[in-house]
């Protein structure tokens, strides 16, 4: 068995900023990853400012090997029924469009950590100084012993199932399905990430360019038909922007854990076990988590180090500094902060502002109409309601029974 200071679970963005900072300290840290490096990850690449600063600080600059066509972002434009367009440029300029698939190879590979790929972790045991690991490569059982374990393991984490098997029933969950299309015509700039708020179109609708094909994505409840929503919005993207694309040639879609974030049901973990990323619940508004992932994956590898260093208990110190990633993350959502603050990476009051009165009248109305579609769902009533409540709450805490 092999015996190690730390165990990340996943290769991704989030365990290679986790493991990042245990190498730094000394520590031997090994990754398991379930698939073969490097492996593919559905993401429309588009990294925020402070994930682009994040890579460059910690990683360095990126190879040109790790980046999809066009090369940058410039920001994102917002559509609405009423046919406003607002396009918004990041603070500070563009940003590499990450292609994820050797981007995170990279980031991980800069991090100097053990990388242990085709291996699955399939569950634990805490026995308080220190954590069994069980895995899985090829079939063939394999176990692992860390004094720490770190869950990077993303949406569907297996390491929060370990540490609270009712959560997966206790947040929202929702599907995203994509389409990749070769263009005929396309208007809509492809330096900018395209975001529908529109309640005919669905919840969650984005398009956007990449290596000269055009991507159509929505998103959709468990019993929804995607072929079905998909084809409403590429009639629409025709009609009303006057994009002309041929019959996709791939589609592919995942399960996300998309709002907890929102309604502040983040899980970091119990005794030896830290969960980070968007296991733990980060994603920021329409679905950016790479800049969340990266930086709580680094918190999560600095509470190990701190832990080992004043010899405390690890929890209480993740909790302690995952703080401030919680705050900005939740700050996203909060209506006070995008009209008065700046909790967003691309400028929205400004874009806004640039808009006549009744177009800016148009744009606000139609984004209460978008909140409100969210009440159809189950979750999405909370949601809505927590979207709508949220500079009333006192939301910020780390809820202690998770
Ligand atoms: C369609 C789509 C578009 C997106 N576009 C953007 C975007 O443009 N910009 C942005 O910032 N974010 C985007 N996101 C979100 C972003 O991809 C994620 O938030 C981010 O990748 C989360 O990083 P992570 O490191 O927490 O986990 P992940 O990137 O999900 O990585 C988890 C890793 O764990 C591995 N793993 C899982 N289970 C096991 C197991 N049992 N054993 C071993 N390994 C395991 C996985 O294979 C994977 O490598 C998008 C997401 C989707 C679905």
């Amino acid at each position: 068995m092999r015996k190690v200071d730390v165990i990340i679970v996943g290769a991704s963005l989030a365990a290679a900023a986790a493991a990042k900072r245990l190498t730094d300290a000394g520590l031997e840290t090994v990754l398991l990853e379930r698939k073969t490096l490097p492996r593919h990850k559905i993401c429309s690449g588009i990294l925020s400012p402070r994930g682009h600063r994040f890579l460059l600080e910690n990683f360095g600059p990126l190879p040109p090997e790790v980046l999809h066509a066009p090369t940058s972002c410039r920001g994102v434009t917002f559509h609405f029924p009423s046919m406003v367009s607002l396009s918004m440029d990041f603070f500070g300029g563009t940003t590499p469009h990450l292609h994820r698939k050797y981007s995170d190879h990279w980031a991980i590979q800069q991090s100097r950590a053990e990388v242990h790929d085709e291996t699955s972790f399939a569950g634990l045991e805490d026995h308080g100084d220190h954590v069994l690991v069980h895995a899985r490569k090829h079939g063939e059982p394999l176990e692992y012993r860390a004094r720490w374990v770190i869950g990077a393991d993303g949406p569907s984490s297996l390491v929060t199932r370990a540490v609270y098997p009712d959560y997966p029933k206790q947040i929202p969950w929702f599907f995203v399905g994509q389409k990749f299309h070769d263009i005929i015509e396309c208007p809509l700039d492809e330096q900018y990430f395209h975001f529908w708020f529109h309640p005919g179109l669905g919840h969650y609708t984005w398009s956007h360019a990449r290596d000269g094909r055009q991507i159509v994505g929505v998103g959709f409840k468990r019993g929804d038909n995607f072929a079905a929503k998909h084809a409403n919005v590429v009639n629409y993207l025709s009609e009303k922007h006057g994009v002309k694309l041929k019959e996709h040639t791939d589609d592919e879609g995942c399960a996300e854990n998309f709002g907890p974030s929102l309604i502040n049901r983040y899980v970091f973990g119990k005794g030896n076990v830290l969960i980070t990323g968007q296991a733990a619940g980060f994603l920021n508004m329409i679905g950016e988590g790479m800049s969340c992932a990266l930086h709580s994956g680094a918190i999560s590898g600095e509470a190990v180090v701190e832990a080992r260093l004043r010899n405390r208990p690890v929890q209480e110190l993740y909790r302690k500094m995952i703080a401030s990633e919680v705050r900005r993350t939740s700050d996203q959502w909060n209506p006070l902060k995008i009209a008065f603050d700046r909790p967003h990476e691309a400028d929205f009051p400004a874009a806004l502002m640039a808009l006549s009165w009744r177009e800016r009248g148009l744009v606000l109305r139609d984004l209460w109409r978008f909140v409100v579609l969210y009440k159809e769902f189950k979750w999405g009533r909370q949601i809505a309601n927590a979207a709508l409540q949220r500079p009333l709450l006192n939301g910020y805490s780390v809820r202690k029974w998770l």
